[in-house]
């Protein structure tokens, strides 16, 4: 029998969360226009350069339009415009349009076809490139817009607040979203580093990605959206759902009131890290909670730069990041050149499976004195700021004489060595490395990434590329507890740190700092703040021989006490 007040069942939809938070409002769903047909008459020579012009006049709106929505935005979604942006003036994509049209085909089907070669030429390259196809898409669409003398395409303004659903959203799109009225975001494709759930994170709206089910959900149906969870409910109650939604306004409270240094609710000090790539990253971590740099990429700062910066250059980049933290730790990471961020003087340009290749300390097969003067130019930046304390690791370590030789040149240059665990091999012969180094950092992005044996970009994995996974877990608790043995730091800088509930449960592992973007420090902060360290060793506990990331989740939020 049922009430007919009451909801009679409830259907859920499953994805991977990627911004937390919990939302209860319609659904309103936001589909790309439908495409023009693929071909059209040929255009009649003398008609040809009008249609160049017009080409060059709407991609020059369209590149206009969103370098200027750059420049009123801040830090990562003024970064994500401009980078779709320049895809509108990218030469060679303008270069085979305007080819194609003055060869006869009219200014919207070349658009069309120009755009079909680089996307099939990025998702060759995969990485970073093939989450860039989205971006390259919406460019299109734009365009497209402008030669048929139509509005842009975009998201349709709400006038209350509504769960936002779309096969996948394109950066310029999430970009604009206001969070009082776009509640939360849920894609069926798109993966937790996309441009898209960067931005949900900056905007701090609760976003869920990857869900394949997202199509059962009804334009205009309420919707609660759990996304510490991942999941997306029709027919809820709306009395519960409602105070779930308070609920977890509640936790933002203790999230905005919380400051370091971050302990557990029982006094145990958690050191909580900021991953930076510059002097200015540093200085924004350093003025909030992080407690110093866990991890500094240093190959961000190069990827434009054609040629091997000097000794004394490279030293002038890595000073500042060292000045914002005069009396902390900072782990530098040699260059992680290769596969998702090529750098013009350390990368191989042929390679058939880049993240399989030459990247990070294999570079240094090719030309070791990158790395030496590397070594040399953080030794010189470390001697300018001396109550800095510096920490160096190598990234994608997989032998045991890669970490000696490395551990060797640095310890010589009077610094602490360490490698990151990214590869299983360094997890098997933990002991070994262990012993080669003074700490190691687990990067927790690579080693779920080459554990699961799915490429961390891409938008269709993102189910085995979380960090949840049972055997990624079983790796790092492995690894924590080696480091415990041997009394040597363990430390996690992937993504996996950044998951409050995450964070517990490497706390309760033995991991002994947690490095991660600076506006991820208080929520991880205030979640640990609310457990005891005996709660995070349960839920260590509770994750092992779990079936899957799902049932991981679960059973950590339980040993947790967390609904
Ligand atoms: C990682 O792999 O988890 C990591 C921190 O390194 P990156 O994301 O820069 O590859
Ligand atoms: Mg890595």
């Amino acid at each position: 029998m049922t009430d007919s007040t009451e909801p009679t069942s409830t259907t859920t939809v499953y994805g991977t969360p990627v911004v937390p938070g919990v939302a209860y409002a319609p659904a309103a769903w936001t589909r790309r226009p439908p495409m023009p047909p693929a071909t059209a008459p040929e255009l009649p020579e003398d008609q040809r350069e009008g249609a160049v012009a017009d080409f060059d006049a709407a991609t020059k709106a369209v590149a206009d339009g969103l370098f200027k929505r750059a420049s009123e935005a801040e830090g990562h979604v003024a970064e994500v415009l401009t980078v779709t942006a320049s895809l509108a003036t990218d030469r060679a994509w303008k270069r085979e349009a305007t080819g194609r049209i003055r060869k006869g085909t009219p200014a919207v089907q070349a658009t069309m076809a120009a755009t079909e070669k680089f996307i099939v030429l990025f998702e060759k390259a995969g990485g970073l490139m093939e989450e860039r196809t989205t971006d390259l898409r919406d460019v299109r669409d734009r365009v497209i817009a402008h030669l048929q003398g139509q509005p842009e395409p975009g998201i349709p303004l709400a006038d209350h607040p509504v769960v936002l659903l779309a096969d996948d959203l394109s950066p310029a799109d999430t970009a604009g979203l206001r969070p009082e009225l776009y509640v939360a975001i849920a894609t069926q494709v798109g993966g937790p580093t996309s441009h898209t759930s960067i931005i949900a994170r900056q905007l701090g709206i609760p976003c869920i990605v990857a869900a394949r089910e997202l199509d059962e959900i009804p334009d205009g149906a309420p919707v609660l959206v759990d996304a510490h969870r991942g999941t997306l409910t029709l027919g809820v109650d709306e009395a519960g759902a409602l105070q779930a939604v308070a609920e977890d306004a509640e936790r933002l409270k203790v999230i905005r009131q919380w400051h370091g240094p971050a302990h557990t609710a029982d006094g145990v000090p958690v050191q909580l890290l900021a991953n930076v790539q510059d002097g200015a990253g540093a200085a924004a971590a350093a003025e909030g909670e992080a407690e110093g740099v866990g991890l500094f990429r240093t190959e961000l700062l190069f990827l434009n730069t054609p040629v091997e910066p000097s000794v004394d250059s490279q030293a002038e980049s890595y000073e500042p990041v060292f000045a914002a933290f005069p009396s902390s730790k900072v782990v530098v990471r040699t260059l992680d050149a290769g596969s998702d961020k090529p750098v013009p003087f350390a990368t191989l340009s042929e390679e058939f499976n880049p993240a399989l290749g030459v990247r990070g300390i294999r570079t240094t097969g090719h030309n070791e004195k990158l790395l030496i003067h590397q070594l040399d130019a953080i030794a010189e930046a470390a001697k300018l700021q001396p109550g800095t304390d510096v920490w160096v690791m190598a990234p994608m370590v997989s032998t045991i004489p890669e970490a000696e030789w490395f551990s060797g040149l640095v310890r010589e240059r009077g610094l602490k060595a360490g490698i990151m665990i990214e590869v299983p091999s360094a997890v098997i012969l933990i002991d070994q490395f262990l012993e080669a180094v003074d700490f190691v950092s687990i990067g927790t992005n690579d080693l779920t990434q080459y554990t699961m044996a799915a490429d961390r970009m891409s938008p269709h994995l993102a189910e085995y590329t979380d960090p949840w996974q049972p055997a990624v877990l079983a790796l790092i608790a492995r690894t924590a507890a080696e480091g415990r043995k041997q009394s040597k730091p363990v430390g996690v800088c992937g993504e996996a740190a950044a998951d409050p509930v995450l964070a517990c449960v490497l706390t309760g592992m033995g991991i002994t700092s947690l490095s991660m973007a600076t506006n991820a420090i208080p929520p991880v902060g205030a979640e640990l703040s609310q457990v005891t360290m005996a709660q995070c060793e349960a839920a260590a506990a509770a994750v092992r021989g779990s079936r899957d990331a799902g049932a991981a989740r679960e059973r950590a939020r339980k040993a947790l006490g967390l609904a």
